[in-house]
């Protein structure tokens, strides 16, 4: 068979030739945009040829520090197919994780939405490697900054031509991307993409028994394009000539209800809070959500009851996936099989909040204390993967011998199979609860607690215990219609038949707000030191 590289300029210039008339849906401070394919294929050659005057060249690093919109869109591709590297900066970093990330990847550009200036402006100082800012606005004139030097994005691009070639010189290996994990310790880690692993891991999100996407969807990526590439789904969908919607800046439910409702979305992706919201919005006011065909949701574990909610309320089929910033991210997803599909409703419902079977071309084992684990939906033990979409190391960063050994990925959380191949996410390996020698799973209880219908949110912690070295406490927020009018015996009561006694929660502590990382997870190392202050007062 013939070797032809599998690069990202293939990908763009398919939408160029053959969706030239498909659109992208933008939403910007200004409103709503619409471009067509062709349109945003000339400015995506006007912007690379944009970095190219500015001195870019083959692997330099070039960062983006942008909300979802076609411009972010626009330098997606302009950045890997001028043979550069899309460093996507997680915008809810600390300002000193910015700072680090920024200098480790060596950025020597930085395209930077208006709004976001000032998490630059703070750092400045530090940013030895940046050469140029590229200011994204949609207003004519550039906001006042101290950044220098620095340059309008649309002024950039009416300079530069259209009919820009992309450039031929690259090796499917080569580095198309770079995000860093979201750190819950030590500094963020970098992750390499080559064009080779964008382009497969476009491919299984094509697959019909992954996320199907294809020309006929309108696919908005919630998940934020600095977010693991929002899932590759604008790769993807600008390949499969897909319409994209990207919701753009300080989105709120009612927003993406909107959104949904008015520009027909079919597919939309993010993290369980997101979802979360969405649901409490639709329970407010009724929006015609009938064009979607799946929620497509992953990042943490998918509740059950929220998945009966959406599914049974409101008539939306829901996909639940897992994955990290080292795979891509996606690496399983719980589609069931064609005979599971006739079990009965709580059991298709059991599956479905499982994270599900491992997509094509990848490769698992499952690491318990006695070597590989039984499938048999007990035994637990910790994750490993492999596979052409999966990260080979950390970039430039010690931890890479600990996480990547023998040729797999070690993926730190827990997991057990079933006898159906279906994984469930335990836990993280540091987040899971050891009382008396034996584990307990916080995503277990979280996810019953989360089902009770007077809970919005529930995250489960370990506190230090003198005889049984650790035990639960559960932090609940209420739904703001229950407020005050729960006790903590109702959802023991509610709790209780459903775990053995000794993984009930020691205290049920009531919270106005869960902490969350970056990106919208349960932040449980802050839960952990709030709940010890906490529990030493009271
Ligand atoms: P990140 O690299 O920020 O995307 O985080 C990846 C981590 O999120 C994984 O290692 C898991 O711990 C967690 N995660 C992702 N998807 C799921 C899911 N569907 N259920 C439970 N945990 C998940």
């Amino acid at each position: 068979m013939m070797q032809t590289p599998l690069t990202m300029t293939q990908m763009i210039t398919r939408a160029e030739k053959y969706f030239a008339k498909k659109h992208v849906v933008s939403r910007t401070s200004s409103g709503i945009h619409r471009f067509t394919y062709k349109e945003i294929a000339k400015r995506t050659r006007r912007l690379a040829h944009s970095l190219e005057k500015l001195g870019i060249k083959k692997g330099d690093r070039v960062g983006t520090l942008a909300w979802n919109h076609h411009r972010h869109l626009e330098a997606y591709f302009a950045i890997p197919c001028s043979g550069a590297v899309l460093h996507t900066i997680n915008i809810r970093l600390s300002p000193q994780h910015i700072a680090f990330i920024i200098h480790h990847a060596e950025d020597q550009v930085l395209l930077i939405d208006a709004d976001l200036i000032p998490l630059i402006e703070n750092c400045q100082s530090q940013l030895s490697t940046v050469k140029a800012y590229i200011i994204m606005t949609d207003d004519d004139k550039l906001p006042e900054t101290s950044l220098t030097p620095v340059y309008h994005y649309e002024r950039l691009l009416e300079e530069a031509s259209e009919e820009y070639e992309f450039c031929e010189d690259i090796d499917e290996n080569d580095p198309a991307g770079m995000c860093y994990t979201s750190a819950t310790t030590g500094n963020p880690k970098g992750v390499v993409y080559s064009h080779r692993g964008i382009v497969l891991h476009s491919m299984a999100l094509g697959l019909a028994d992954s996320t199907a996407l294809s020309e006929k969807d309108i696919a908005m990526p919630v998940v934020p394009m600095f977010h693991v590439n929002a899932w590759g789904l604008p790769f993807a969908a600008t390949w499969f000539g897909t319409t994209l919607v990207l919701p753009g800046p300080y989105f709120t439910p009612k927003i993406l209800a909107q959104l949904i409702e008015s520009e027909r979305v079919t597919v939309t992706a993010g993290v369980p809070t997101i979802w979360l919201g969405l649901l409490k919005e639709l329970e407010k006011k009724s929006y015609n959500m009938s064009s979607l065909r799946g929620i497509l949701c992953g990042g943490a574990a998918a509740p059950k009851g929220m998945i009966k909610a959406f599914e049974k309320k409101h008539n939306i089929p829901f996909m639940h996936a897992y994955g990290m910033t080292e795979t891509s991210p996606l690496a399983v997803i719980s589609t069931l099989k064609s005979y599971q599909e006739e079990q009965s409703e709580e059991e298709r419902f059991d599956l479905k909040a499982k994270q599900g079977i491992l997509v094509p071309c990848l490769e698992m084992k499952v690491i318990g204390k006695n070597g590989e684990v039984q499938w048999n939906g007990i035994e637990m033990g910790e994750l490993a993967i492999r596979g052409p979409w999966i990260a080979s190391e950390y970039f430039k960063d010690e931890c890479t011998n600990k996480a990547f050994r023998d040729g797999w990925l070690y993926t730190g959380d827990v997991v057990t199979v079933d006898e159906e191949g279906f994984l469930k996410i335990v836990d993280r390996t540091k987040d899971l609860i050891k009382s008396g020698g034996e584990w307990i799973s916080s995503v277990d209880i979280e996810n019953v607690l989360m089902a009770y219908e007077t809970v919005f949110e529930a995250a489960v912690v370990a506190v230090p215990h003198e005889k049984w070295q650790e035990r639960p406490v559960a932090c609940v927020v209420l739904k703001d219609e229950f407020k005050g009018k729960v006790t903590k015996e109702e959802l023991y009561e509610f709790l209780s038949p459903q775990f053995a006694k000794w993984w009930l929660p020691d205290d049920i502590i009531f919270m106005d707000e869960i902490p969350k990382t970056s990106v919208g997870k349960f932040l449980k190392r802050t839960l952990r030191d709030e709940l010890q202050s906490y529990l030493q007062k009271n």
